[in-house]
């Protein structure tokens, strides 16, 4: 095997998988391929053991109901939070999320033991946030404007030693002016999408982490046009 092979796990396809959130994993695919770095993706259901040794693990979104069952098994496996511990990546999107977090609502909102991977505390808002989403990214982490889709209920509290991701430009994120968080190699966001299509950098983020060091450019046309496209429909001209 390679020294360079990145290991992908996109974790419960059968419950996190919403708008087209696996799409995520097609782009680091693509991304290392294009700067031949081979990957390998390993699709872990939820009745499948979470390995250890993943280098970028992929949670997506879900209805309320398979994110509690999510949140159950993840704890009750325990491979993710070790995975966690030997600094491997992890972007995880809306109800997954939420989870990584030490709270959640529930289907009645009531609340629901997370992870606790993310110093992070999640409830259900007055109104669900569905629609486009615009935000500036910390400078810190040297990405561009990010742009996705959300769907949600939940609204998000950072406690400290979390950064939220990104100060919401168009749409509602954490709820409070914020979009989403990162806390050493986790980045957790409310942007589907997929975000990683959309934003192309984020995922150069996660493979720079997963090879420990940067990465060659590489030309990525098409998903500066899509990125012009959406921005271009929900920004004033
Ligand atoms: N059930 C969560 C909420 O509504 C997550 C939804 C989702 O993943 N789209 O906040």
């Amino acid at each position: 095997m390679p020294s360079d092979r990145i290991k992908i796990v996109w974790i419960y396809p059968d419950l996190l998988s919403t708008y087209g959130d696996q799409g995520n994993c097609i782009v680091l695919e693509r991304r290392a391929a294009l700067r031949g770095i081979s990957t390998r993706t390993l699709h872990v259901r939820s009745d499948e053991a979470v390995p250890v040794d993943g280098d970028i693990y992929l949670l997506g979104g879900g209805e309320d109901r398979p994110q509690i069952l999510a949140a159950q098994r993840l704890r009750a496996d325990g491979g993710l939070a070790r995975a966690v511990e030997f600094g491997s990546a992890v972007f995880a999107v809306c109800a997954g999320y939420q989870l990584l977090g030490t709270e959640f609502g529930g289907e009645e909102g009531q609340p629901v033991q997370g992870l606790g991977l993310l110093n992070i505390r999640s409830g259900r808002g007055e109104k669900r946030a569905v629609g486009e989403i615009v935000g500036d990214v910390d400078p810190a982490l040297g990405i561009p404007r990010i742009t996705g889709f959300e769907n949600h209920q939940g609204i998000t509290h950072l406690g400290p030693g979390v950064r939220p991701l990104a100060k919401t430009v168009i749409g509602l994120g954490n709820g409070n002016g914020f979009e989403g968080c990162y806390q050493g190699h986790i980045v957790g966001t409310y942007m589907h999408g997929p975000a990683l299509v959309r934003n192309p950098a984020l995922a150069d983020l996660l493979l720079s982490w997963a090879v420990k060091g940067p990465l060659q450019p590489i030309n990525d046309s098409w998903a500066g046009k899509l990125r012009e496209e959406r921005l271009r429909a929900v920004l004033p001209a």
